[in-house]
């Protein structure tokens, strides 16, 4: 029988020997020991890591369980709030390129830090039922926005001119619709939080679109 040579799988000797069994890998019992402890070890490392990663994966299920606690004690309103905030951003990206629908301002003053809002016609406060109609909102620069927020003349003007602007780009007709009775929905949770998430894609769609541009 031809004798097999193999090199010891140790790395501090890898030293020739003839095997005296198969699958022998090293020379000599010391060998024989530094290649066990070292797979032992090699063992313990990634039992190690295995139980920090798992440990890990657990602390962020917990941090997901909390989040979806915390998020069920929200009252409705807090997603309410943010639904809006989505179609208000949406609105000012929509509009990005349109002057101020009250005062026809294509740079207004920095009166309000040159911010934009957006600006209902038909008012939430008093409409809720336009509160997420496109067709009710556009962007407005934050002075005439603050205005048409007061009573009194400065809000009247501001309201007069936004249907006087809104009657040129768009016709009569959609003003009377607007000004026409509408349907309350009775929104719930899920529709907020399903307005919310609609807006927030179309805003995500939209600046692509602008930064493609
Ligand atoms: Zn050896
Ligand atoms: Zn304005």
């Amino acid at each position: 029988m031809r004798k097999i040579r193999r090199r010891c799988k140790n790395p501090d000797c890898r030293e020739w020997f003839n095997p005296a069994f198969q699958n022998q890998q090293w020379c000599s019992a010391e060998c024989g020991t530094v290649i066990a402890l070292a797979k032992r070890e090699k063992d313990r490392q990634k039992a190690k890591q295995e139980a920090e990663r798992r440990r890990r994966e657990e602390t962020q299920q917990e941090k997901r369980h909390t989040k979806i606690r915390k998020l069920a004690l929200k009252p409705d309103s807090y997603f309410k709030k943010q639904a809006q905030q989505a179609f208000n951003q949406f609105i000012r990206l929509r509009d990005h390129d349109q002057p101020c629908i009250s005062c026809g301002e294509t740079n207004p003053p920095d009166l309000h830090g040159g911010q934009w809002d957006c600006g209902h016609f038909k008012t939430v406060g008093g409409f809720p039922e336009l509160r997420f109609e496109e067709r009710n909102a556009y962007r407005q620069c934050k002075s005439c926005n603050a205005g048409s927020a007061k009573h009194g003349a400065k809000a009247a003007t501001v309201a007069q001119q936004y249907e006087a602007n809104l009657v040129e780009r768009y016709g009569q007709a959609l003003v009377d619709w607007l000004n026409g009775p509408h349907e309350m929905p009775h929104y719930r949770r899920d529709d907020f939080i399903r307005i919310r998430d609609e807006y927030r894609a179309k805003c995500r769609k939209l600046t692509k679109l602008m930064e493609a541009a």
